[in-house]
Formats: C-alpha cells, structure tokens, sequence
C-alpha cells in the first residue's frame, strides 16, 4: 500500500547512480538524449550506463579526440557495478568549460568486493558535457584487465590545452 507522502520509488525503480530518484526521473532522460546539465550529471549518467552495458550512451559521451576506437563491455559479465561515491567536484557547472569529477564506483567481481577511484574530466562543447579522460588512482589488477578495451587515450588534454 501507498502511503500519502511517500515516494513511490521501490529499490527496482532506483537510479543506479543512487541520486535517490527514480531512473525514470534522473539517468534514464539523459539515455534518451537530453544533456546532462553539469559535468557531474554526466558522470552519473555514464555510471548508470555502465551498470546497464549501454555501451552506445558511452560511446556518445565521449570526446572524439579521446574515445577508444572500440567500446565493448562484453569481457565483463563477471563484474557488476555496484555503487557510486563522488568524492569531489570542480567546476562543471553553468558557463564551465571544464569539469573534474573525483569519483570511487564500487563493483563486485567474481565474489569480490572493490573499487575504482578515479579523477575524471570533462569538457564542455557546443553545450553538451562530454567525458574527456581520467587518472585513475586506485585500482587492482584485475580491474586493469576488465577494463582494458576501454581505456581512454591518456592526457592528450594536458598535451594540447
Ligand atoms: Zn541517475
């Protein structure tokens, strides 16, 4: 029974970013195409996406002058993304033209329980947030290994500003 006053979000309708609102009314519009507002939207969309292997939204949130020629999240049946911590954010709002994101996202893989923390940036053009590429700071080995065929290309944005 529904109670007046209460969501009627169950933990099925969650989005899997945990902004705490219904996939429907958070990730689910940006799947769709409306651009995420801030590059901290953007994040959590791309999580989402993760969570769902909707490679495709991946692919289209990347900045070409980094995006891998091939992104395929088939190799990684065994790992489920399991949440979402953003620990930091820079800039990435209104008239930004760069946005840092320092995030932890929590998988399970194989019984296992870890993280990857990563600084991600992001790049405004022609007003759509785009993931530009990330330093990852923590991570085990067999985090390197799943994630291998998707690995933007490294630092191009400090290389040419
Ligand atoms: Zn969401």
């Amino acid at each position: 029974m529904k109670l007046p006053g209460f969501k009627n979000t169950t933990d099925e309708n969650a989005c899997p970013c945990g902004s705490g609102k219904s996939y429907a009314k958070c990730c689910e519009t940006y799947h769709h195409g409306t651009p995420p507002p801030t590059a901290e939207a953007l994040m959590r969309a791309r999580y989402s996406a993760y969570t769902m292997a909707n490679d495709q939204y991946l692919r289209n949130t990347w900045h070409p002058g980094s995006r891998p020629e091939k992104i395929s999240l088939k190799n990684n049946k065994n790992l489920q993304w399991t949440k979402l911590e953003i620990l930091r954010k820079e800039k990435g709002k209104g008239k930004d033209k760069l946005g840092v994101i320092e995030f932890k996202a929590w998988y399970r893989s194989d019984d296992q329980n870890g993280y990857l923390h990563e600084v991600s940036n992001f790049v405004k053009e022609e007003n759509t947030w785009l993931y530009f590429d990330g330093e990852v700071t923590i991570q085990s080995d067999d985090v390197v290994d799943d994630f291998k065929d998707f690995q933007p290309v490294r630092r191009r944005l400090s290389v040419e500003p």
